[in-house]
C-alpha cells in the first residue's frame, strides 16, 4: 500500500503524463487516479466504479476504462487477469515482488512473496541465458475461509 505522500505524488505524476499526452485532464480523471492508487486490494473496474459512487463520484463506464488504461500504461497501474472473465487493478507499489493466491469461490485475493520461489525464477532464467526482469505467480483455489464453511464442524481451526 503507498503512503498518502507516495499516492499524492502518483497522482501528480498521472496528470502530467496526460498533458504530456494531451489527453484530457478532468476532475473524474483524478478522482478514477485518487481511487484506484489509495487502493489496497485488487479492485475490478465493478467495484472501482461502486468505490466511486460511495465517494458521490459517477465516472461513465467508458471514461473509467480509459483512465485505468491511462493509468496501465504511465506504469503505475498492474493489470491482472485471474481468469475471472475481467480484469483486477492495483497500484505498483515500491514493495517487493508479490504473488497472488486467488479464490474461485468468494473471489478474495490474497498476496504473498517467497525468497525460495524468487530465487527460483532468476536460477531458471540464468538457465535459459535469460535476464530476468519480473515474474508474475498465481495459485488458484479455494481460501482457508471458504474451506472452513464446507466443513461444518471444523470452523473452530
Ligand atoms: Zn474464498
Ligand atoms: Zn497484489
Amino acid at each position: 500500500m503507498l503512503t498518502r505522500d507516495e499516492s499524492n505524488a502518483r497522482v501528480e505524476r498521472f496528470r502530467r503524463y496526460l498533458k504530456d499526452r494531451r489527453l484530457p485532464v478532468t476532475r473524474q480523471r483524478i478522482t478514477v487516479a485518487e481511487t484506484l492508487l489509495a487502493s489496497e486490494d485488487h479492485p475490478s473496474i465493478e467495484v472501482l466504479r461502486r468505490r466511486l459512487l460511495d465517494r458521490g463520484v459517477h465516472v461513465g463506464l467508458a471514461t473509467l476504462y480509459r483512465t485505468v488504461e491511462a493509468l496501465v500504461e504511465s506504469g503505475q497501474v498492474l493489470a491482472h487477469d485471474f481468469g475471472e472473465g475481467f480484469k483486477r487493478y492495483e497500484p505498483v507499489g515500491d514493495r517487493r515482488e508479490h504473488a497472488h493466491l486467488v479464490c474461485r469461490r468468494c473471489g478474495g485475493v490474497t498476496e504473498f512473496s517467497n525468497d525460495r520461489l524468487e530465487r527460483m525464477f532468476r536460477m531458471t532464467a540464468d538457465e535459459h541465458q535469460f535476464y530476468y526482469e519480473r515474474h508474475r505467480v498465481e495459485i488458484h483455489g479455494i481460501c482457508a475461509e471458504c474451506r472452513s464453511r464446507d466443513l461444518p464442524g471444523a470452523g473452530g481451526r
